[in-house]
């Protein structure tokens, strides 16, 4: 065997899981397809987040960049502004994060694991993976030089991202339950100066006429910020321009962020991505599991995308270590249904943002008073929580505090 476990991609799952993993005592091998640093979308932490990386022991290493501090999200809509800050939320731990530059986040994380063990090896491509012989996982690799090599471990963790490497390999994806949305982004040196701007916070707005289109505003610690907007399929279609123009365009049609945006340099190409939302038949086979966005992915609006890469991994790591040392593991309940469990809360949050009741909800404060907190909770990424009421039988609750809600 060339190694115990063997990690496909260098993104947050892959890298704190293996440095659990090499905690524990394992010879973890990670192969990642690009050279780091390099881009990646999914700026905007959730406080569980660093309960995570305090397990994995990456805190510090984390701490020490000059990431942009963040303690809650606002929201905006016509004029209307409502914020939540994640210091009162209902589940207690992690009240705070940060808002982080991909490129230089991941790289902490992977250089992190490198240094206490785990060998990573960039610019290798899987491109096969033979899962035959009980014990044994073989996958196939191609380098930067269009070398071809084969590597064994006793198990594969897949942590691909949106590559889905073991998904498209063996057969596993499935649609998503959510329909297909298109994102533009870029990153901009943003001049803000409006006195009443919180740093501290994403901003997320709606536009003034279509509720289902809305933006991100994610302040970097170094002037910078990142901004998006998420559209459904086919709406730009008729927009003329390059990216960036349309973007700018509509980013300057929402009057919030047409106020904050007043100075800013748009200096960077745009980027775009679309139907991004993915799902598997499963999460675990034998010699395999799938970690973060491998696995399911729902959408960005409450950036839970690396709070699921983390828990996967936080919930794999365990997990693998037991099955290495010869004992069972029932992945399908201790895996599978664990992860999906805090998925399928922020399934019906993402639902009920898009048909508008989630954005009721929270425009309208005084029918929301008494769950502001447990709200809260989910947004700083505690889907996990079954103590707060708010994740259980979420979408019966969201619909029920909605029809006492005024329409937006
Ligand atoms: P990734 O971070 O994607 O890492 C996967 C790695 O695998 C990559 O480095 C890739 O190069 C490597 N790889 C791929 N294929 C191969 C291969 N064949 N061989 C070897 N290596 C390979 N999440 C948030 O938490 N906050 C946000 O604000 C947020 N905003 C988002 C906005 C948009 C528009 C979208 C689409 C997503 C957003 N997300 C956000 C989600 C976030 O991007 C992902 O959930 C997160 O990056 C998943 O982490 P990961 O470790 O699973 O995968």
């Amino acid at each position: 065997m060339d190694t115990d476990v063997l990690i496909i991609g260098a993104g947050p799952a892959g890298s704190v899981a293996a440095q659990m993993l090499n905690r524990l005592g394992h010879k973890i091998v990670i192969l990642e397809s690009q050279q780091f640093p390099r881009f990646s979308i999914g700026e905007s932490l959730l406080p569980q987040c660093m309960a995570f990386l305090e397990a994995a022991d990456m805190l510090d290493a984390v701490g020490a960049e000059n990431f942009q501090f963040k303690n809650g999200a606002a929201f905006s809509h016509a004029g209307k502004l409502t914020e939540f800050d994640f210091r009162q939320k209902f589940t207690p731990g992690w009240g705070t994060t940060f808002q982080v530059p991909r490129g230089r986040f991941d790289q902490v994380l992977a250089d992190t694991a490198e240094r206490s063990g785990v060998t990573v090896h960039y610019r290798h491509k899987i491109v096969g993976a033979d899962f035959q012989m009980p014990g044994q996982a073989r996958l196939t690799s191609v380098d930067a030089d269009g070398i071809t090599r084969e590597w064994t471990a006793r198990m594969v963790l897949d942590a691909s991202g949106f590559g889905r490497v073991l998904p498209r390999l063996l057969d596993l994806e499935t649609p998503s339950s959510l329909p297909a949305r298109q994102a533009l982004f870029t990153h901009i040196e943003d001049r803000i100066t409006t006195e009443n701007y919180d740093r501290d916070k994403i901003l997320i707005a709606i536009h003034p006429e279509h509720h289902h289109i809305w933006y991100w505003l994610i302040p970097f610690g170094n002037g910078r910020s990142s901004l998006g907007v998420v559209l459904p399929q086919g709406f730009l279609d008729a927009r003329q321009g390059s990216p960036l123009e349309i973007l700018r365009g509509l980013a300057f049609e929402e009057p919030r962020l047409a106020e904050l945006l007043a100075n800013s340099c748009f200096d960077t190409p745009a980027n775009q991505i679309g139907g991004y939302s993915a799902n598997v038949s499963r999460l675990a086979g034998d010699g395999f599991a799938l970690l973060g966005n491998a696995g399911e992915f729902l959408d960005p609006v409450f950036s839970s995308g690396v709070t699921i890469a983390l828990k996967s991994a936080a919930l794999a790591a365990p997990l693998v270590d037991k099955q290495l040392r010869g004992q069972t593991v029932d992945w399908q309940t201790d895996y599978e249904h664990a992860l999906r469990k805090g998925i399928e809360v922020f399934r019906a949050y993402v639902e009920a943002w898009y048909d508008g009741r989630f954005q009721r909800i929270i425009f309208e404060p005084s029918q929301l008073v008494s769950v502001k907190a447990m709200v809260c909770s989910i947004l700083a990424g505690y889907a996990w929580d079954e103590t707060n009421p708010m994740t259980q039988r979420c979408g019966k609750r969201i619909a029920a505090i909605a029809d006492i809600c005024p329409p937006l």
